[in-house]
């Protein structure tokens, strides 16, 4: 095990009990991993980098519940590095649509990119992190978890465990209590069974220390937690009060070719909101305004406003049918940048974003 330094920079209260020492809290979390923790996940393999990796990304932000719906898909179109590598984005794209927060996916097929073009998955923490949308805590869990060395972790479930069992106040999300969070993770964290550890800590992050209901009662660390000892275990980890998040209106348009029935569908920019992905055209107001000099605007069928939330704003969109000729169909797919005329079905196998389906399933209520 690791010996931890003499000093901290942790002063909330006393890191361990006066019997307990790091060691202690590290073996009493895997003798509860050996009994509860899972042991069958998929990505829990040994030597396969590729696979941690992919789980570790898709995991960002993401319950294990959601990602096991799309890591044996996705393992199975790309089953290796080279695999994602040689193909380009839209092919990656319907792998990921609907999973949410898509520049992780741009940045995974990037850096596999820039691993096949090293020849070979980095050894070292620097090296991970070298890579496209690899951080500290992702690149710890890849040396522990995918390269069986010695890893440190810091993620959303790691946080609430430490911030409650050592009762940290302060904005958990500021950069002096993460440093002092990261110290706190090194010293807890050993080198024996290290992997193990890893994937203990976090899986009892979330599955006992729980956001909302914590089940402390079958917590290995409860004997010595400072939020449980002062019944305040909601209060951890803490977070600057939110500031309201803006909410924005646009409009979607449904653009129906009179022939084939057909639709128009944008690639949106590789960069930004749904980046890469195949979506109906958005419009401001005056953009709207100008369409509707042009084009014939289909007031039989009205669909409700879809609300999408991202962090930074919350978006209303609002559909507008309207149905073209083949000419003017031809004359909009020359103007709108990326466009391009496609049934349903075709749309969806390009991949989609979660707002764009909600409003397909509407559109098909409404008809019937
Ligand atoms: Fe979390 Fe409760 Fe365990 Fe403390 S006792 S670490 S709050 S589950």
């Amino acid at each position: 095990m690791k010996t931890p330094p003499k000093k901290t920079n942790i002063t909330s209260s006393k890191l361990f009990a006066e019997t307990d020492t790091p060691d202690d809290f590290a073996t009493r979390v895997l003798n509860w991993f050996d009994q509860h923790g899972r042991h069958d996940l998929p990505w829990q393999v040994i030597n396969d980098p590729y696979k941690v990796w992919v789980s570790e990304i898709m995991l960002q932000q993401t319950q294990v519940k959601t990602v096991l719906n799309y890591f044996d898909r996705f393992m199975a179109r790309f089953p290796t590095v080279e695999s994602l590598a040689q193909v380009n984005w839209e092919e990656v794209a319907p792998f990921w649509a609907g999973l949410g927060y898509y520049a992780r996916a741009r940045n995974l097929h990037k850096a596999a990119q820039q691993v096949v073009a090293h020849g070979h998955f980095p050894t070292t923490l620097d090296g991970w992190m070298a890579l496209s949308g690899i951080g500290r805590s992702t690149a710890g869990a890849l040396m522990s978890l995918g390269l069986q060395q010695y890893g440190v972790i810091m993620d959303g479930n790691v946080k609430r465990v430490l911030t409650r069992h050592q009762a940290i106040e302060g904005d958990s999300q500021s950069s002096a209590i993460v440093a002092q969070l990261w110290d706190l993770a090194e010293q807890l964290t050993p080198s024996m069974r290290n992997a193990s550890y890893t994937q203990a800590i976090m899986d009892l992050g979330a599955t006992l220390c729980t956001t909302k209901k914590p089940l402390c009662i079958y917590c290995p660390l409860q004997a010595d937690c400072q939020a449980y000892a002062q019944n305040r275990v909601l209060d951890f980890p803490q977070k600057k009060p939110k500031k309201v998040v803006p909410q924005k209106q646009a409009y979607v348009l449904i653009v129906q070719h009179a022939d084939t029935g057909q639709w128009l569908w944008q690639q949106r920019p590789s960069e930004g909101l749904w980046g890469g992905l195949y979506c109906l055209p958005i419009v401001d107001q005056a953009e709207l305004d100008q369409f509707q000099t042009q084009f014939e605007r289909q007031f039989s069928q009205t669909l409700p406003i879809i609300k999408h939330s991202f962090t930074h704003f919350t978006w209303f969109l609002s559909p507008q049918i309207f149905v073209v000729t083949a000419t003017q169909a031809t004359q909009l797919e020359q103007q709108i940048v990326g466009s391009q005329w496609l049934d349903e079905h075709t749309a969806i196998a390009k991949g989609l974003p979660k707002a764009m389906l909600k409003l397909l399933e509407q559109y098909h209520a409404g008809s019937n």
